[in-house]
């Protein structure tokens, strides 16, 4: 078995699955609770809360635990339009994820104007078109730092400065470069990351927040995590997350630089067998585990599926719907034909691949794309 759709979740480290069950056994007191077995759980999410604030070089009442990315972003995106009375715009890339997208069309519903900002033909920012956008109206600028289908970074550094000179909130979901790309949070009011993307299970996230822009909580309640975001914490998880930053701070320099030896592995042996694909962005600064790769004549689910028979796991970025795909909206956006939006394939690398992953799969596109051909459009 292969997994090579690492952006879309990973696989938690073995560290983390094997101590699931000695943690649910030892920290199953509940936080809130002033005796002795709840103060223990108190303590395993302060510690951890402590580490990720140190991964991201803020104070600990900055980071929010939350269920996962989904929520932090419709926290924030609710959370501000909330308690900005006479501001009521919302300035976006048009690629961010769905989460932000359809938590914006929701807004949008309500009367909050949205508007898309305009990006090169390699997925990067106008900034240009950003200062023309900004007015006294606006509310949030939200810009995701790594696009998840592309792997492409935005220098959020030059953006959120600019931002902060109209002292305007500036949102960016880090699900994809958290620990892989520096973060400049000095100019980021909220962030969203995700554990299921470094290793840690499904259902724990955080959100980072600045705490002088006082915004609505999502969920009202007992006022957990400084009132912020109600309901009992998920302790065990917060351990878990714990756990796998640890494990990829400890070893980040070694992962990353892996990282990128498969991704550069992969592309240069793809390209020695279809020498006419297109490597989306390519030239621009990525992520070292993302390769978003346009095929001439086939369709990407044709090839995704021949891939399964293989035991080997990749992904379109795109929706499914009714069993077939639909163009990427990302794509889309970049300015890609619809039809060319159906033949991109997502290869997302992780840490627990090998070479020998990247050149199997090589042999595995090499020996059956001709056939794929045949029946793929
Ligand atoms: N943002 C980005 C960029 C993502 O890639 C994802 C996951 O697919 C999310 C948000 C949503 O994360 P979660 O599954 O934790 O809600």
């Amino acid at each position: 078995m292969i997994y090579l759709d690492n952006a879309a979740t990973t696989k938690p480290f073995k560290e983390v699955l094997q101590n699931l069950g000695s943690w649910g056994e030892k920290y199953y007191g509940n936080p809130s609770s002033i005796y002795s077995i709840g103060q223990k759980s108190k303590d395993v999410i302060e510690k951890s809360r402590k580490l990720v604030s140190k991964t991201l070089d803020v104070s600990p009442e900055d980071i929010i635990f939350t269920s996962c990315a989904t929520e932090s972003n419709n926290t924030i995106l609710k959370g501000i339009i909330d308690v900005s009375q006479n501001k009521d715009e919302i300035i976006l890339s048009p690629f961010e994820h769905k989460s932000v997208l359809n938590t914006a069309k929701y807004l949008a519903r309500k009367g909050i104007k949205i508007k898309f900002l305009k990006i090169d033909e390699n997925g990067l920012i106008d900034v240009d078109d950003l200062k023309r956008k900004i007015s006294t109206k606006t509310a949030l600028v939200g810009i995701i730092h790594v696009n998840n289908e592309t792997g492409v970074i935005q220098d959020i550094k030059s953006i959120g400065k600019l931002i902060k000179e109209f002292d305007i909130p500036f949102f960016s979901d880090t699900v994809q470069s958290y620990l892989k790309e520096e973060i400049p949070t000095e100019y980021i009011d909220f962030l969203s990351v995700s554990g299921h993307k470094i290793n840690a299970p499904k259902g724990i996230g955080f959100l980072k927040r600045n705490k002088n822009i006082d915004i609505t909580p999502l969920l009202h309640g007992g006022g957990q995590e400084f009132g912020f975001r109600s309901g009992t914490e998920n302790v065990i998880y917060i351990k878990a997350l714990e756990k796998a930053i640890t494990i990829w701070t400890e070893n980040k320099e070694i992962f990353v630089k892996n990282l990128q030896k498969l991704k550069e592995l992969f592309i240069n042996g793809l390209k020695e067998i279809i020498p006419d694909i297109k490597v989306v962005s390519e030239g621009v600064n990525t992520v070292p585990n993302i390769v978003n790769v346009i095929f001439p004549n086939i369709k990407a689910q044709d090839l995704i599926l021949y891939l399964n028979a293989k035991n080997i796991f990749v992904s379109s970025g795109s929706a499914c719907s009714s069993g077939s795909l639909l163009p990427s909206h990302v794509l889309l956006a970049y300015g890609f034909s619809k039809e060319e939006a159906l033949r991109a394939v997502r290869f997302s690398f992780g840490v627990q691949n090998t070479e020998e992953d990247i050149q199997i799969t090589l042999e595995e596109i090499k020996k059956g794309y001709d056939n794929i051909k045949l029946f793929s459009f």
